[in-house]
């Protein structure tokens, strides 16, 4: 990885920490819109023209908070890395006025080179897995109670782990994948 984007990924996995060790969370699954709310962001679930939008974010909602609003008809799971992401987007981008996510499709940064708007959304995956699925409470997991084998039954372990931190299996996955310990 070029140290370029390792840094950027980086500053997101640093603001995730420093949110988790800020607010001391110590146990999963973490409330995610209790964090949001202690940012001052308040979170509304509505359903979106397109259902294929996940969430968005506005820096000024109608009570002046910034305001993300998620997609009603997505799965729980779904909703809360989508709450994370746009906390991510947050914390670490200047958005001028609202930013949009929809599966694999990004507005509003028309300005921005696609490659810039993707790092951004890289950054706000990796500040998503970072706060829902904190690096060290996963490892003791993954050491303690929800050993792999390397085997078949590692798909219900991974299961099982995802419903403890109550987050999509896709999205344990990856971040096992990503922890590589
Ligand atoms: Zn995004």
């Amino acid at each position: 990885m070029p140290d370029f984007i390792g840094q950027k990924i980086k500053l997101a996995v640093d603001k995730a920490e420093k949110i988790l060790s800020d607010q001391k969370i110590v146990k999963v699954p973490v409330d995610i819109e209790s964090i949001a709310k202690s940012m001052g962001i308040d979170v509304t679930k509505i359903e979106f023209s397109k259902d294929e939008i996940s969430g968005a974010i506005k820096m000024k909602g109608k009570q002046g908070n910034p305001i993300i609003a998620i997609n009603q008809n997505h799965c729980i799971e779904r909703q809360r890395f989508t709450i994370a992401h746009e906390i991510g987007h947050f914390v670490l981008h200047s958005i001028d006025n609202m930013h949009i996510d929809s599966a694999g499709v990004y507005f509003r940064d028309s300005n921005a080179s696609s490659s810039t708007t993707n790092l951004k959304e890289a950054q706000a995956n990796q500040f998503a897995a970072e706060i829902l699925m904190p690096r060290g409470l996963v490892i003791k997991d993954l050491q303690g109670d929800f050993k792999l084998k390397n085997n078949n039954e590692d798909i219900m372990t991974i299961a099982k782990l995802a419903k403890k931190y109550n987050v999509s299996q896709q999205a344990m996955m990856i971040r096992i994948g990503g922890l590589v310990i």
